[in-house]
């Protein structure tokens, strides 16, 4: 707040010595310099009164001091433009920055579905190269947007002050009345400024998405010798995409010419109708430069309002992941959370992601302490009804609850603290092994994490890399197979040492020696807590509980060998 007002401070300085100071010269420094009988007559005695003053009475002093008052009017304004620029552009960013981070915080908050609905890479330029965009528009347009109204202000007053005492200037406004009649031509560019900036974001967001797509997946890219196909997909974008660019151009650069040739117009009339007048040479000059002040706001305030409107273009992309609904608010007021123990129930759940419902009615009660395997048919709902317990959709009818309490009645927080789950294909992310497995639980000790680890089955093939827990892996897991990057996932869920431990064919990539040895770590780790299998195999049916059966979105309990 406080540098907005130096901002707003120093642009009054630079628009009054741009818009006054400029144009009065011929009224001040000039007849003095050039000992002008006629102009004398006309310059402000306060001017004179101060130089004479600061410098004393002596001639050439005067005509000196009158040559070192136009630089000193180039200061002011050099001076004010620049700090109100850098103050206001600081303001700018810093709300642009704020902004930002506000955007990629509800981005972490939004719902699974949200990212079902969308192409990651769509997402990724809406957070990336809209917002971007965003803050390049306040660059660019943070040193004019309050500058240049100001410097129009004080250049008309100019005119309009000396046009009244001074009857043959009345001629200056006539030219200026151009100025307004370039509002419509104005206003007609930044219609269709909004409508290409539109366009050429969106073009953005697709050639991200596709960018990434490939980027994500070049194993199979390779596999079905499909570059050629993408490299075609990309090349229209980017063709696509240089064509809106030079739309965007052909209208922003129509704006510059348009303003001078109006300009012209308007100066020329006034200097014809001020050659009728037997004009003086200073009033020419005083004219001609407030005329020529007047026209560049214009012609800036024109650019910066075509900028605004392509940067609302992006603002409207971003505000869709500022706006989507949050399908999965928070309880007004959370349930205080009941000692964990991790019971598990489902009442009559219904769920569709889409129009089709995956659970059709699911009855389940799973005690604290029991291993339950989920068996069925691939697409029978078994990872869908996993995702329901940690909130990550919502039930279209019937509850699910932990511990006695509705899932919808904790936070989120709370919630998913009790439950340790392996989903189907693992994800590292960009760090150390070290790093990753911590995730788990961050304030774990690194004996825990070694013993997490270990009992992952993890430990062995980590210490084999050259740099142990230090090496680094990214999100594909960078030089880990499947089976060891499952692992990592595994010792992650083991450390976070949660009530409920939910696995999603969680094994399925070791091979048959470590799968056994994990199983039997997590038979282990069963012990006193809740745990959900999702699996195929037989020897990991055999050491649950209870097998519960799932066949189109109905779940049946077949009997369990115990
Ligand atoms: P399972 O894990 O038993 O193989 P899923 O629970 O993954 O089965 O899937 C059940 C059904 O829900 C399938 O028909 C699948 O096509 C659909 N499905 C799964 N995930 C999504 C999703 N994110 N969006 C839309 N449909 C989905
Ligand atoms: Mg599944």
């Amino acid at each position: 707040m406080g540098k907005f007002v130096l901002g707003l401070i120093a642009a009054v300085v630079f628009g009054i010595a741009t818009g006054a100071g400029l144009p009065l010269l011929s009224r001040t420094a000039l007849p003095v310099i050039f000992q002008d009988e006629q102009g004398l007559k006309e310059v402000p005695p306060l001017f004179l009164a101060v130089i004479e003053w600061l410098f004393g009475g002596d001639q050439q002093r005067l005509v000196l001091a009158s040559c070192l008052f136009i630089p000193f009017v180039f200061l002011l304004r050099g001076v004010g433009g620049y700090l109100s620029a850098y103050w206001m552009t600081e303001v700018g960013t810093r709300a642009i920055e704020s902004f930002r981070k506000e955007i990629f915080d509800r981005l972490l908050s939004h719902p699974m579905s949200f990212f079902g609905k969308r192409a990651s890479g769509d997402i990724l330029s809406r957070v990336i190269a809209d917002t971007g965009s965003l803050q390049s528009t306040v660059t660019q347009t943070g040193g004019d947007i309050i500058k240049q109204p100001i410097v129009l202000i004080s250049t008309l007053a100019t005119l309009v002050v000396v046009a009244i005492q001074k009857e043959g200037v009345f001629f200056a406004l006539v030219g200026g009345i151009t100025i307004p009649i370039l509002v419509f031509p104005i206003r007609a560019l930044g219609k269709k400024l909004k409508k290409r900036g539109a366009d050429l974001q969106a073009k953005v967001g697709e050639m991200t998405g596709m960018a990434s797509e490939v980027i994500q997946n070049p194993l199979e890219v390779r596999a079905y010798n499909l570059e050629e196909r993408f490299s075609g997909i990309f090349g229209n974008l980017a063709r696509d995409w240089r064509r809106f660019q030079l739309k965007l151009v052909r209208y922003t650069k129509f704006l510059s010419p348009l303003v001078e040739v109006v300009a012209a117009i308007g100066f020329a009339f006034s200097l014809y109708l001020g050659a009728k007048k037997d004009m003086s040479f200073e009033d020419f000059m005083l004219v001609a430069t407030a005329l020529f002040l007047a026209y560049d706001p214009v012609k800036r305030l024109g650019n910066l309002y075509g900028i605004l409107e392509q940067a609302k273009a992006s603002m409207a992309r971003v505000k869709v992941i500022l706006d989507a609904e949050d399908s999965l608010p928070e309880p007004e007021n959370p349930k205080l959370p009941p000692a964990a123990k991790g019971e598990v129930e489902f009442r009559d759940v219904r769920f569709s992601y889409g129009d089709e419902e995956v659970l059709t009615g699911v009855n389940a009660r799973i005690e604290s302490g029991q291993t339950v395997a989920l068996v069925g048919e691939s697409g029978g709902g078994k990872t869908t009804f996993a995702n329901m317990i940690p909130r990550f959709y919502e039930v279209s009818s019937g509850s699910v609850i932990i511990d006695g309490v509705d899932v919808r009645d904790y936070s989120k927080r709370e919630l998913r603290n009790r439950i340790a789950l392996v989903p189907q294909m693992p994800v590292l992310f960009r760090g150390t092994i070290y790093e990753n497995i911590l995730m788990g639980r961050p304030d774990a000790s690194e004996e825990e994490v070694h013993e997490a680890a270990r009992k992952a089955f993890a430990s062995e093939f980590i210490e084999k890399q050259e740099q142990g827990y230090q090496t680094m892996v990214s999100e594909r897991g960078g030089s880990l197979s499947g089976g060891q990057r499952q692992r990592i996932a595994i010792a992650r869920a083991f450390l976070k040492d949660a009530p409920i431990l939910i696995m999603d064919e969680a094994t399925s990539a070791l091979d048959a020696e470590s799968e056994a040895r994990v199983q039997e770590a997590v038979s282990h780790l069963a012990k006193g807590r809740t745990t959900i299998f999702i699996t195929h195999r037989p020897s990991t049916m055999e050491q649950a509980d209870r097998v519960l059966e799932f066949n189109k979105g109905l779940v049946t309990e077949r009997s369990s060998n115990g």
